[in-house]
């Protein structure tokens, strides 16, 4: 069984390696979605894979680090692409999550990307 929780922040990034003239260099932000997915049994007498508010306790300190910051700033981050970005975030959630299922960005509306950790 997967459970989520989903989070927001905003942050502003420019992209270094993408071809001459992409608007993706120049200087934007977004107001990017983040989910993130565990899985496990939802045994009884709990009945759940786990406590959200334990979920959010482990992703909040990630989050601080992104929210209202240059991402290219950030060690890891220098190409921030929403690829790299859901690698970067899983890197920091997965020791402390073992039952980590799935990291999830939205940089649009209608953009974003899924990464289950291979
Ligand atoms: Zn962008």
């Amino acid at each position: 069984m997967d459970i989520y929780k989903d989070f927001h922040f905003e942050a502003a990034h420019r992209l270094p390696n993408v071809p001459e003239g992409h608007k993706c260099a120049r200087l934007h932000g977004h107001s990017y979605q983040l989910r993130v997915t565990v899985s496990g049994d939802a045994p009884e007498p709990s009945g759940w894979v786990m406590d959200f508010a334990d979920l959010k306790a482990v992703i909040r300190p990630v989050i601080d680090r992104l929210d209202h910051y240059y991402l290219n700033d950030i060690e890891g981050l220098e190409n921030p692409t929403s690829e790299n970005l859901c690698r970067w975030i899983w890197a920091r959630l997965a020791p402390t999550l073992p039952s980590l299922r799935a990291v999830e960005i939205r940089e649009t509306c209608t953009s974003g990307c899924i990464y289950r950790g291979d």
